[in-house]
């Protein structure tokens, strides 16, 4: 039988049964506009306003906090050009890392052309940001610090706690791009002191174009789309009732079991590292030990090119990603191996796989078997793994 190996989940993850099956009578049956007055359409309202409330509670936050977008990207182009509208005449002075997505990393660089000034923070080897140095980058003129929660590529998760308590003390207000880590590790609002928070449906088994931004009471936030009343007039147009609908759902399942599954996951994924870096010769794990998100593995193995070894994993119906940016038209290895301090040559040879849920001990034990054995016919293949080995031995 056909093999089918999904390892990409920080791409994007399925929607779970339960969450399409929630979804469906809003498409048909229950499609009235909840802006209506009418009973049939306003129940579409209440409903909406209920998964506002739920996804609330999973933050610690109020249901009028919840603004519901597309996505991510969404989120993070909101957060980070209203709050410099908004803030201007305090100043025009963001904080932000390295190591961000390019939803954030594109907007600060759109910023930068209109004028605003960015300070971009390097991370150690681990891909953490040091205190020391957020303080350091602090002007009187920063209004915005955003750092995201954990790295889509590495899986570090940030001092987000820390971080919060700096904004809160030098009166900054704090964003954080939490795309990857909402639904897998706990997060609080008021207790990490975060103003602005960023997710996405589709990164945790929701549907895909659908998404929130958190915006503490009294954070002024402008309007994103202008026009009609919706999202207390901030992001005009008839809500996408299915979309949220799915999303409230996906954020109950995950809520509901995320320590257990977490952990589950986590156990999987430990075992394959532990054999990868047990099994395979000059190969490293990239991102924290221990500061880091339960289902991702990321790894740079020596003498090898990322993309051929996603190729070969490929044929044998294993779904992975790398560490280079080649599918995007550039041959550039990416910006956060970079940032922790790869040489290029060896952050082309990287490999990231993102667990969820439905990977098995004996899907891994397969995946680890074939990383094994693409690895030893790409190596045997290269000129400079060849020297490499001719050099040891003498
Ligand atoms: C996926 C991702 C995004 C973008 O989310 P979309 O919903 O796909 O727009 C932003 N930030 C991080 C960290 C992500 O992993």
């Amino acid at each position: 039988m056909e093999r089918f190996i999904y390892l990409d989940h920080a791409a994007t993850t399925a929607a779970r049964k339960e969450v399409v099956e929630a979804m469906l009578p809003y498409f048909t049956e229950q499609f009235g506009n909840p802006s209506s007055v009418y009973g049939f359409a306003a129940k579409n309202k209440i409903a909406i306003q209920k998964v506002r409330e739920k996804i609330a509670d999973s933050l610690g936050a109020k249901k009028e906090e919840i603004y519901f977008t597309a996505g991510g990207s969404e989120s993070d182009n909101w957060a980070l050009k209203s709050i410099v509208e908004m803030y201007r005449g305090k100043g025009n002075h963001i904080i932000t890392t390295k190591v961000e997505h390019h939803a954030i990393l594109h907007t600060c660089k759109y910023l930068e052309e209109q004028g605003v000034e960015v300070t971009y923070l390097n991370v150690d080897e681990n891909g953490l940001i040091r205190l020391e140095e957020l303080r350091a980058a602090i002007r009187p003129t920063t209004i915005l610090i955003s750092i995201m929660f954990a790295n889509n590529e590495i899986g570090t998760i940030e001092p987000i706690k820390e971080i919060g308590a700096i904004a809160k003390e030098k009166g900054i207000l704090f964003h954080t791009d939490a795309v990857q880590a909402y639904g897998q590790v706990p997060i609080q609002v008021d207790e990490m002191q975060i103003d602005l928070l960023s997710a996405s449906g589709h990164k945790l088994n929701g549907p895909k174009g659908i998404g929130f931004l958190y915006v503490r009471n009294g954070v002024r936030i402008g309007s994103l789309i202008h026009g009609g009343a919706q999202e207390r007039h901030r992001r005009a147009g008839t809500e996408n009732v299915p979309g949220i609908i799915g999303l409230g759902k996906a954020v109950e399942l995950a809520v509901a079991d995320m320590e257990e599954r977490s952990e589950r996951i986590q156990k999987v994924r430990d075992k394959a590292i532990a054999r990868i870096l047990k099994e395979i010769p000059y190969v490293r794990l990239n991102g924290d030990r221990k500061k880091r998100l339960p289902n991702n593995i990321n790894i740079s193995i020596q003498f090898i090119e990322g993309e051929s070894l996603l190729i070969m994993l490929d044929m044998k119906g294993i779904c992975a990603s790398s560490g280079s940016a080649c599918t995007s038209g550039s041959l550039d290895p990416s910006h956060v191996l970079l940032a922790i301090g790869l040489p290029h040559e060896i952050a082309h040879g990287s490999l990231r796989m993102t667990l969820g849920e439905e990977n098995t001990e004996e899907e891994m034990d397969f995946v680890v078997d074939s990383i094994k054995e693409i690895v030893e016919k790409l190596r045997a293949m290269s000129p400079l793994y060849e020297d490499f080995v001719k050099q040891n031995r003498r």
